[in-house]
């Protein structure tokens, strides 16, 4: 129940890498027989990897993840753009500050990214989200400024599952002449992405979320654009990303998106007819219980819940200690108990945030396994409200009868000694 974090990697997948690690091992750069087998491998995978976006293989750059893809995305615009900037004011000519528009609920390798470049002079504007955490289009045309150079906003959020309307941010950022890079890490393989009819220029996604392998990614960028690279090195990738190819990752990366795009349909009706049913018996079996995140415009396989007076660290447990796999939707730092930016951000109060739980479905999961989950919630979330000190009503009513309890077992022991 936490295949948003990450998934398995698909035996198809998996038997199409292995022959790349013993004996296909050339490096793709070298002229000989075995450089030019492991270099066709990863072309086809290009082709792969484009053809289920609909785009030109000319235009995906293979990354190490979906962080280096988001990386190199924000970075490779604003240092071409700071360039740019930087050989007016030799020619005397005055330079822009330069400005990025993005989403307060982005994942951390775009927002990140945007602090770091706000050190460099950049200014960025961190649009907010509504209570289901979709992005307003009318606050987003009125932050276009006359030095946007791009907009960045996700489609589809890793924790609530929200999918945003890219093709009218598309359309918004086409008609200012900005370029829009969308991070479809979670989307990708759930959402339909066809880059011959939407607006986007960059688009970022990575292997292990869509059943791939982990530590490779690949950044589609439309023919035209231009950007900087941020690996400087033998040239490799048209000199976009320098460094030998992860030629296993990569073969695996084009199966699994091939794969992703043969099953979608199928995959998507099953992951919807669990999510629906995940959703149904938890908010009915469970008191006080609400859904974070968007009714309908949400990913096929997110569930994402919010249950009063309990603390979702504990619900984790719990659930663990039944053999379920499930994250809380507020990442923790080690020193400061932090709620998830996600959910303060969609209005949630710090204790309302912290009760927070994501449940995020995939291929293999099952009905029975949905049925499971849900008792198992049930049964955890009642425990931990007997103890927590967020329901004081329960907690006092329950020591009442537990003091009860104890005053007749005491009764009971005092009865039987005295007769002995
Ligand atoms: C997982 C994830 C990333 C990071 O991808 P890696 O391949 O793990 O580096 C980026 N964005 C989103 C939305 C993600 O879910």
């Amino acid at each position: 129940m936490d295949h948003s974090a990450t998934t398995h990697v698909d035996k198809e997948v998996l038997e199409e890498m292995l022959p790349f690690f013993i004996k296909k091992f050339g490096n793709p750069s070298s002229l000989h027989a075995f450089g030019r087998e492991t270099h066709e491998a990863i072309e086809l995978a290009r082709s792969r990897v484009a053809k289920s976006l609909g785009a030109k293989e000319e235009e995906i750059y293979f990354t190490s993840g979906g962080t280096e893809a988001d990386n190199l995305a924000l970075k490779g615009l604003a240092f071409k753009y700071l360039n740019e900037e930087n050989k007016k004011t030799k020619r005397g000519k005055k330079k822009k500050i330069g400005h990025i528009i993005t989403s307060s609920i982005e994942h951390p390798a775009i927002l990140n990214v945007c602090k770091y470049l706000e050190t460099l002079g950049i200014e960025v504007t961190y649009l907010p989200v509504d209570n289901f955490g979709l992005v307003d289009l009318e606050k987003l045309e009125n932050s276009i400024r006359e030095d946007t150079f791009l907009i960045s906003i996700m489609t589809a959020n890793n924790e609530i599952g929200t999918i945003q309307p890219i093709e009218e941010i598309g359309k918004i950022a086409k008609k200012n002449n900005i370029k829009f890079h969308t991070d479809a890490v979670q989307a990708f393989g759930k959402v339909n992405l066809d880059m011959s009819k939407l607006n986007v220029d960059l688009l970022s996604i990575s292997g292990h979320k869509i059943y791939g392998p982990k530590g490779v990614g690949a950044l589609y960028v439309r023919k035209g654009v231009e950007l900087l690279p941020i690996l400087h090195g033998g040239g490799h990738e048209h000199g976009i990303r320098s460094g030998t190819e992860n030629v296993p990752g990569i073969v695996g990366l084009g199966k699994a998106c091939e794969l992703a795009q043969l099953r979608m349909d199928e995959d998507n009706t099953k992951l919807v007819k669990m999510r629906d049913a995940l959703i149904k018996g938890v908010l009915e079996g469970v008191e006080n219980s609400h859904l974070n995140g968007h009714p309908t415009k949400r990913l096929p396989n997110n569930a994402h819940f919010r249950f009063d007076y309990i603390e979702g660290e504990g619900l984790i447990l719990n659930l663990d200690l039944l053999g379920i796999a499930a994250s809380t939707g507020s990442a923790c730092s080690q020193k400061a108990l932090k709620p998830s930016h996600v959910l303060t951000a969609i209005g949630l109060k710090h204790e309302e945030a912290h009760g927070s739980l994501r449940l995020t479905l995939g291929r293999e999961n099952t009905m029975d396994e949905v049925q499971y989950v849900i008792d198992g919630i049930k049964k955890s979330v009642n425990k931990l409200r007997l103890f927590s000190p967020l329901s004081k009503e329960t907690y006092e009513s329950e020591m009442a009868r537990f003091r009860n309890q104890n005053e007749n077992k005491k009764k009971e022991v005092e009865a039987c000694t005295i007769q002995r």
